[in-house]
């Protein structure tokens, strides 16, 4: 029997209405216990005094490169990164090489990452072969061996005929599918946005326009289907209230926001040029507003990373020719949450929780980010006030394309505990999480 008391902290689960002063009892993986002052029991004491005791944080929007580009990050390290960053579950996204949308690839991708015995991975699977938009992947035997969603993401499903006949297939799979809005006829040649920072730079810009018409396309074809539209990455105002529009008409709609889209505008290109140059771009202070706005009222439902490593020799290329879209995030989101936007008060610690645990779990339609007695024991501990610099070159991604590097933070993963086993345990002594 293998069992740890999780002693003092405050539990906090929003979904279970729960945020008290509790022990947390783990025996063979599952929760047996959850109420005040339980007796040690002979197993493991993990103290938990000041801090947070949370369900396990999921990730639904990561790359993880496995298979085909191993030289940017690998299944071990990927997840060694997502445990290190407090998430107990990730959906990688299918565009590796091949890109994932046969049976066979989702369930190599499962066991491989069961093997490894650190985050749970849920695939994500193409929507169409090969993410080319000519045609429908095999949804329902995707569905079968274990993808959660589907998605082109890199690119948008390229046609809205495509995009009804998925979105119709999904509603008998339950299944979302997850876009990358983008129009490519507005965005072709575009490396950061569209605007003043552009214009300085001299490279060419990426509009909101991009997005805001293909979110518009997506939300009509959702309605029309009555199948879940899922939109990664919000990036722009207009989408944004878009999506909170659609879901006022009661469009089975749901959205992620990045955490850098969060915390930065296209200003920092400026300092950090390729680390800052990913896709949807960092956009203006009113975009950023929004997103936030959005986070605060509601009309987001989760955070999720786009986590996005390069190796460094492709980031060296240069900004308008040839260094790749995406920053890494799995390390820095929980602290860019807690720090941009509980300490600011913008969002509740609750808040933050149900956007890193039962939101995200109900977007994958999984039944996961709770914590109840008889559940599986996936559980993220934080200390909310710890001041922390992340160094990318000590982290676990095999990448270091981040323009965070260095960023100091209020508030700290402390443990990721899966399935019952501590897989991450901070150690203040730690160089990539330096007090
Ligand atoms: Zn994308
Ligand atoms: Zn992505």
């Amino acid at each position: 029997m293998n069992s740890i008391l999780v002693r003092g902290g405050r539990v906090l689960s929003p979904e279970d209405q729960l945020d008290e002063m509790l022990d947390v009892r783990i025996v063979d993986g599952v929760v047996r216990e959850i109420a005040p002052n339980l007796a040690s029991g002979g197993g493991e004491i993990l103290d938990a005094r000041g801090q947070v005791v949370a369900p396990g944080f999921i990730d639904i929007h990561v790359h993880l490169r496995e298979p085909g580009g191993e030289a940017s990050e690998t299944l071990a390290t990927g997840l060694a990164a997502a445990v290190a960053g407090g998430f107990t579950a990730v959906a990688p996204m299918p565009n590796t090489r091949p890109v994932i949308d046969q049976p066979a690839l989702v369930a190599a991708e499962i066991e491989k990452a069961r093997s490894l015995g650190l985050a749970r991975v849920f695939p994500i699977a193409a929507v169409t072969l090969g993410s080319e938009g000519e045609r429908l992947s095999d949804l329902a035997g995707l569905a079968a061996v274990g993808a959660v969603a589907f998605s082109d993401d890199g690119r948008a499903v390229k046609t809205a005929a495509l995009l009804r006949r998925a979105l119709e297939e999904s509603v008998r799979l339950g299944a979302p599918i997850i876009e990358h809005c983008e129009d490519p006829s507005l965005s072709a040649g575009g490396v950061i946005n569209e605007g003043p920072v552009a214009e300085q730079l001299k490279v060419g810009g990426v509009p909101v326009l991009s997005e805001d018409v293909c979110v518009a396309r997506d939300l009509a074809v959702a309605e029309a289907t009555g199948g879940h539209l899922h939109v990664a990455h919000l990036s722009s105002a207009r989408s944004l209230d878009m999506v909170r529009q659609a879901k006022r008409r009661g469009v089975r709609v749901t959205c992620e926001a990045a955490p850098h889209h969060f915390t930065l505008t296209d200003e920092a290109v400026l300092a950090y040029g390729t680390n800052a140059k990913m896709n949807p771009p960092l956009r203006s202070a009113v975009d950023v507003e929004a997103i936030r706005a959005g986070l605060a009222d509601g009309t987001i439902d989760a955070i999720a990373t786009d986590h996005a490593p390069h190796a460094a020799e492709l980031k060296a290329r240069p900004l308008d020719g040839g260094a790749p879209f995406g920053i890494i995030g799995l390390e820095t989101a929980v602290g860019l949450a807690l720090t941009e936007l509980v300490d600011t008060g913008l969002i509740s610690l609750g808040h933050m929780v149900a956007l890193l645990t039962a939101n995200p779990a109900r977007i994958i339609h999984q039944p996961l980010g709770r914590l109840q007695v008889g559940g599986t024991a996936d559980l993220t501990l934080l200390d909310p006030e710890l001041v922390w610099t992340y160094r990318a070159a000590e982290g676990r991604s095999k990448s270091r394309n981040t323009p965070f590097d260095g960023r100091t933070f209020r508030g700290a993963v402390t443990a990721t505990i899966v399935a019952g086993r501590v897989v991450y345990r901070r150690d203040t002594a730690d160089p990539a999480h330096s007090a």
